[in-house]
Parts: C-alpha cells; structure tokens; sequence
C-alpha cells in the first residue's frame, strides 16, 4: 500500500492547534509527503444595518483576511512548517477544505477534534462535516485538554 503523498492539515487558531500541528507534521516526515495547510475565514453577510448599528467597513473582510494571514504566518514558524504551502481562502469552512483536497489531490485530511459532548455532538463538528464528504483519508486529532 502507498504512503500518504499529499497531507492537507486544516487550522483553527483554537487552543490546542499546536497538537494538530505536530501530528500533521510527523505523518509527513513519515510518509516523506508534501504537507499543505489551509485556514478558512467565513465570509460575512452584509445585510443592511439596523437602526443605530454601524455598518461594517467596505474593506472588513480584507482586515479579517490579512490578520488571518498574520496568524497563519506566525503559527507555521512557530511549529516549524516552513517547508509547507500554506493558504487562507474564504468561504464554508466545510466546503473550503474539502474543494481544496480536491484540488491538490490530497491523499489525508488532517484536522482536530476537540472530543466535545452533547449538543454540538449531536450536531456535528467540522471534522464531522469534513469526514462525510471527503474524497481522501481524514485524520481526527484528539486535543487533548488545551
Ligand atoms: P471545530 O469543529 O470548529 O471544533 O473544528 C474542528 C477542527 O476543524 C479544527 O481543529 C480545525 O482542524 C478545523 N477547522 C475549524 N475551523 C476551521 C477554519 N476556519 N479553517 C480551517 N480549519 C478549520
């Protein structure tokens, strides 16, 4: 059986995505593949403000996508992926990291599951989403108590 060739690893910056990391990265010193890491931001919905609510800056969504840049940049130094393609794109979290698997052919999701209980269970997290329509392999990293 081959080796995993191509790792996409999908980050949050939530406690805890040092761990997701560092399993992402081992798997792909192991398997001796190309690791690529993708960060989603939600587009926001410019509905017309309410009465006395100030309306969103034209160009919030740059600021949001340039910080979240920022925070991608420090995190892959941080762990030491400097050898990853990295990316932020906007979109459905969800569907992001599964089109973008899709595109680069990606042979293992890697993504973290923070063992929540309860409701957000029931209703399913992202790693859930992503592992019901993922044309690859999903790793679920376990956070442990971040
Ligand atoms: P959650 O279901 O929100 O607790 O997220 C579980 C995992 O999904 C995180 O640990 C990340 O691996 C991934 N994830 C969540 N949000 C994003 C995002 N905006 N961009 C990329 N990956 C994400």
């Amino acid at each position: 059986m081959k080796s995993y060739q191509h790792i996409l690893l999908a980050v949050d910056f939530m406690p805890g995505v040092e761990q997701i990391c560092q399993r992402a990265k081992q798997l792909a010193e192991c398997c001796d593949a190309r690791l690529s890491i993708i960060h989603v931001v939600e587009p926001m919905i410019m509905a017309p403000p309410y009465e006395g609510m100030p309306s969103l800056p034209v160009d919030f969504e740059d600021q949001m996508l340039d910080s979240a840049r920022d925070s991608l940049r420090q995190l892959v130094e941080k762990e030491g992926l400097e050898e990853a393609n990295w990316t932020v794109e906007i979109g459905a979290v969800k569907w992001t990291i599964i089109e973008h698997a899709e595109q680069w052919q990606a042979d293992l999701i890697v993504i973290g599951s923070h063992g929540r209980h309860g409701l957000s269970r029931l209703l399913g997290s992202t790693a859930n989403a992503v592992l019901h329509s993922a044309p690859c392999d999903v790793l679920a990293v376990h956070v442990e108590n971040p």
